[in-house]
């Protein structure tokens, strides 16, 4: 129970899921939260629990306030703290600004950004007691820079920016760290409505002339929740091969 805990928002693939492994790895208790893919997220918790790992799984649709409370609330139930808070899950749709319905915008800025809100509200009351934790957000470059054909998508990932600087601020005092990593082009499943030609330009766009891994990510989450990035906060990240450079 000494060691420390990662609570990891959709996590049954993808870039989570990758996290899922690296901090299992790293002697971390970790809460695997997924919402649909329940066969990728028992898989995934058959691998980690057969390398004796000290993982659990947890369905939650973290876009619903309550059931991301119940989720924080079992994780403390379960490992009897929380240390590390990863807001990684999210969803995108390829569509025109023009195309976009109410029922898109708000499904996105529900899963992207309400739930944000929700899991880390939860989270942060039991940091503050213990006067120590660390939240990442997962935004994204085209929170960053936009992105056409994601307008909703990007202005989900720009907020989360904001949220990470304010509550980086309001929480530093308390010895919390938050930041945000903004992943280039990664390859996952989030890619799949892109035209695979679409793809090779952006790869061929980036400096370093590849995508992305999930594994680029989970290592710069993994350094931002140890020690070794305690004077850090407040800071957006950004993995991208050199894609977006400031
Ligand atoms: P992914 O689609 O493989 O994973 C997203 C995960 O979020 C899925 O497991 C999904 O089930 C989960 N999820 C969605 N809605 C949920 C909900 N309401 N409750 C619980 N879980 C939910 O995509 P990914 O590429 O691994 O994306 C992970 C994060 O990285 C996302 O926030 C994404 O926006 C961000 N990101 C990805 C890229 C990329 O190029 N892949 C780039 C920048 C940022």
């Amino acid at each position: 129970m000494n060691k420390k805990t990662v609570l990891i928002t959709g996590a049954s693939r993808g870039i989570g899921r990758e996290m899922a492994k690296v901090f299992a790895k790293n002697e971390y208790n970790v809460l695997i939260n997924y919402n649909k893919s329940e066969k990728e997220a028992n898989e995934l918790y058959d691998e980690l629990i057969s390398k004796g790992y000290s993982v659990v799984l947890y369905k939650a649709d973290i876009s619903n306030p309550l059931e991301a409370d119940a989720m924080v609330k079992f994780c403390i139930g379960t490992f009897e703290r929380i240390d590390v808070l990863i807001n990684n899950a999210g969803i995108t749709d390829y569509k025109m600004f023009t195309d976009t319905t109410n029922e898109d915008w708000n499904n996105i800025i529900n899963t992207n950004l309400n739930s944000v809100f929700y899991t880390t509200k939860s989270a942060v009351k039991y940091m503050l007691y213990e006067h120590s934790g660390k939240i990442i957000n997962i935004s994204s470059i085209w929170g960053m820079v936009g992105a056409s054909y994601e307008v909703a998508y990007s202005t989900s990932k720009a907020a989360l920016i904001g949220m990470t600087k304010a509550l980086a601020k309001e929480l530093g005092p308390s010895n919390i760290q938050v930041n945000a990593i903004a992943p280039g082009v990664i390859q996952t499943d989030m890619l799949n409505g892109i035209h695979e030609d679409v793809i090779e330009d952006l790869k061929n766009e980036t400096p370093l002339l590849r995508l992305g891994t999930p594994l680029d990510i989970a290592n710069l989450a993994l350094f931002l929740a140890s020690e070794k990035s305690n004077f850090i906060t407040g800071q957006v990240i950004s993995s991208n091969g050199g894609f977006v450079i400031n």
